[in-house]
This record gives C-alpha cells, sequence and structure tokens, in this order.
C-alpha cells in the first residue's frame, strides 16, 4: 500500500478513537475485527494508548477457521455458544469502564453454500447468549463504535470486476471517502455533521408524528410510531456520560415503530447480507404491525428463517430516514454490508427495538415497554426500502399529513 494509503488509515484510526469511541482516560477497549484488519486495528491501539487507554484488548475473527465448524464440525453441535465469552464482555461493559470497537469486513456470503439449518441454529445460539452484550449496547451503558474494514473477501463482493489489490483499494478509498477521514480535519467534520444531524432530529421530536406513510414502486404502508417516541442521530451519550458516535459513518434519524401498527407492503430496494448469506428483493406485507406474507426473489429460505426467529422477528424495531443525497447514496456503491448500505437509503429494521428511541425505557419494566409498543426479539436486521421514487409523509393523530421527503430528499 502507498504512502498516503498509511497516512489516510492513520487518520481513520484517529476518527475512531477520538470521535468514535471518545475514550476516557483510564477506560479499557475491547475490540473486535477481522484478522485482516491488524494493521488498522494497530493504528486504532496506538490512538487509543495516546488518549489515555488502560489496556486494549482484540479479538480477531478469521473467516477460514470460521468455516472450518461447517466443512470439519460434527453436525450435531450447532447449538454451541460461548456464552462464557459474551457474559466476561457483557461485565466488561456494564459499569462503562470498557469502550466497545466492532470493526467489521466480512465476506458477505462466507456461509452462502453451507446447510441453511446448521447456519440457522448456530445464528440462534449465538444470539441467544449474545443477548446480555446487545442490551447492554443498545441502551448504551458505555460508549461503543461500528466501523469498517476493506478486507480481500468483502472488497471483492463489492468489485467484482476488479482484481483483489484493486478491489482492496478501491474499498479503502470508498471507506475513507463515506466515513469523511480523506477530509484535512475529519474530527471536526464529525462535530458538523452531529450538529446538522442533531438539528433534524429535534425538528421531528416537535411534530410528534403519529405515523409516518410510504409510497413508492412496491411499496405503499402505514408505519404507526410509539405515542413516546424519540428520534435519534449522531453521536449519543452513553450512561457513563461519553458522547461517542455508535456507527461511522451514519447518515440517519431513526426512532421506534409501534410493534402493532404497521400496515401495508413493502419492497426492498437494496440487497442485504444477514450472517454470511445474500437475500435480495424482499416483499412484504404487513397486517397489525406483522409480516403476514413475505418473500424473497434471493435467499427466500433464510429471510423467512429470520423472520421466524421468535415472535418480534416478524415485527419492526427500528424505522430510519436518509436521503437520497447522503454520500455514500451518492458513491453510488452497494457494499453488500449494512453500516454503509443503511446509510445510503431510508430503511426498516425488523426484531429489537433501541431503548433511547422511547421516552423512560430505563424505569419501565419489560411488560410495560412491550404494552407501549416496542418490540423485543434475538434479533435486529435493517432492510432498505429508500430510492429515489419515495415518498414520505408524517401524519399527525387527527390524521392530516405533511410531506417528509419526496423523491428520497428532505422537502425542507
Ligand atoms: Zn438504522
Ligand atoms: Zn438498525
Amino acid at each position: 500500500m502507498t504512502a498516503s494509503h498509511e497516512i489516510l488509515l492513520d487518520k481513520y484510526a484517529e476518527l475512531t478513537v477520538r470521535s468514535g469511541l471518545n475514550v476516557r482516560v483510564g477506560q479499557q477497549v475491547l475490540i473486535s475485527a477481522p484478522i485482516e484488519a491488524i494493521d488498522l486495528v494497530r493504528r486504532i491501539t496506538h490512538h487509543a494508548y495516546k488518549v489515555g487507554a488502560s489496556l486494549v484488548t482484540t479479538l480477531y475473527n478469521d473467516e477460514k477457521t470460521a468455516l472450518m465448524r461447517y466443512t470439519d464440525g460434527n453436525a450435531a453441535a450447532f447449538d454451541a455458544a460461548p456464552a462464557w465469552l459474551f457474559d466476561g464482555m457483557a461485565e466488561a461493559f456494564r459499569d462503562g469502564n470498557c469502550a466497545r470497537l466492532a470493526v467489521i469486513g466480512e465476506d458477505p456470503s462466507l456461509l452462502s453454500g453451507q446447510d441453511i439449518d446448521k447456519v440457522s441454529r448456530a445464528n440462534r445460539a449465538r444470539s441467544t447468549a449474545y443477548r446480555p452484550v446487545v442490551e447492554l449496547i443498545t441502551s448504551f451503558a458505555t460508549n461503543w463504535c461500528v466501523i469498517s474494514a476493506a478486507t480481500p473477501s468483502h472488497a471483492k463482493s463489492v468489485f467484482p470486476n476488479l482484481s483483489e489489490n484493486e478491489a482492496l483499494a478501491a474499498l479503502w478509498t470508498a471507506i475513507f471517502k463515506c466515513t469523511r477521514a480523506d477530509l484535512p480535519d475529519p474530527v471536526g467534520a464529525w462535530e458538523l455533521h452531529t450538529k446538522a444531524l442533531h438539528a433534524r432530529t429535534a425538528t421531528l421530536n416537535a411534530k410528534r408524528f403519529s405515523a409516518l406513510r410510504y409510497k413508492g414502486p412496491g411499496t405503499d404502508f402505514t408505519l404507526g410510531l410509539v405515542d413516546d417516541h424519540i428520534w435519534c442521530g449522531g453521536a449519543s451519550v452513553a450512561k457513563n456520560g461519553i458522547l461517542c458516535n455508535p456507527n461511522i459513518p451514519s447518515e440517519e434519524v431513526f426512532t421506534m415503530p409501534h410493534r402493532e401498527r404497521v400496515d401495508g407492503v413493502v419492497l426492498s430496494t437494496k440487497p442485504l447480507s444477514y450472517q454470511g448469506t445474500f437475500i435480495d428483493g424482499i416483499q412484504v406485507r404487513f397486517e397489525k404491525g406483522r409480516i403476514v406474507e413475505g418473500s424473497a426473489t434471493t435467499g427466500q429460505d433464510v429471510f423467512r428463517k429470520m423472520i421466524e426467529t421468535d415472535d418480534g422477528a416478524a415485527r419492526l424495531g427500528e424505522v430510519a430516514l436518509v436521503p437520497q443525497s447522503s454520500p455514500i447514496s451518492a458513491s453510488g456503491i452497494v457494499f453488500n454490508e449494512t453500516l454503509y448500505d443503511e446509510n445510503a437509503a431510508s430503511h426498516i429494521a425488523v426484531g429489537q427495538a433501541y431503548s433511547q428511541n422511547m421516552k423512560d425505557t430505563s424505569i419501565l419494566n419489560a411488560e410495560e415497554k412491550l404494552a407501549r409498543g416496542m418490540n423485543t426479539s434475538l434479533i435486529h436486521v435493517d432492510w432498505m426500502i429508500g430510492s429515489g421514487e419515495l415518498n414520505v409523509e408524517g401524519v399527525f393523530k387527527d390524521g392530516s399529513a405533511e410531506p417528509l421527503m419526496r423523491n428520497g430528499e428532505w422537502v425542507d
């Protein structure tokens, strides 16, 4: 790689530590990353120690060894998960003294050829064991961040016609651009970006819409919001008092759908990768919040199994609006990775809702949250429904409405 790549990689690492995690002096940092991202992890580790981290611990994943479970493992053993490891992670995050960084970049179709039953059993076992961690992360017990690294397999999936080296270079270029790491002052740029997102959420929170109405090719549905919904976007203050950017990049503003108030049909506009398999052309019909009919042109079996994970897996936990002019959408690249693709288009997610999207969640018990319309599930999977032809209206309690997005762009 070139000298300028090394400089950009270092700026990206510094951005991750300062704007993404905002590591506090004395804090520990737990990183998970693909083994191919080791150069980036080393730079992140360097910057984390420079701002005063007490200890940086990294768990590396390797695709080749992950596959061996399917090729060489015992067929009866797909219900195992390292609960002891996840319990330890939960312990680390609970008091907010350990920040969490996930570096992603897996081959989006790593498990495509494998037995669906084994894959879904392994996913379920993992999701169940990982649940304590997910709950702490989604309720912002600590400062956390997800970023992406270009790895050979992922880069080839994005740029199949390029050589491996060209694909890697092209994906890094796109990552640096979309994350603003290629600007002279990435940390400053993220402060400005956060301000803009916070202004947007303030406007939407003042409206108190009761529902959103969507119309586009193949999409015609009404999505009710929970009464006490909160629009969020950009940086959030975690319970340990640290302001962090949980996703870099992030262009979305998002809130909580009511788990029983979604009706109509929706067509997805971009493919999604769900735990190693591609799903594309999703078409669903909602009735009283539940998916009652669902199909996909690619990965239909995996999609159907996914929404059958539990009751909440066929209901919505998130709704997000993203303008078509976002830098990720403007790049024209389909990244085969939700972190990027969800920020290129308006989207919905089935499964677990985020506590930050409803008032008073910290003092409500599970039953009360459910009664107010908050969805719960082992999964949270975003899929893209936005396009340059999508119109969205905000609907008030009295039934009147005002346009929010026209042809994929904010109206104001
Ligand atoms: Zn989202
Ligand atoms: Zn989501």
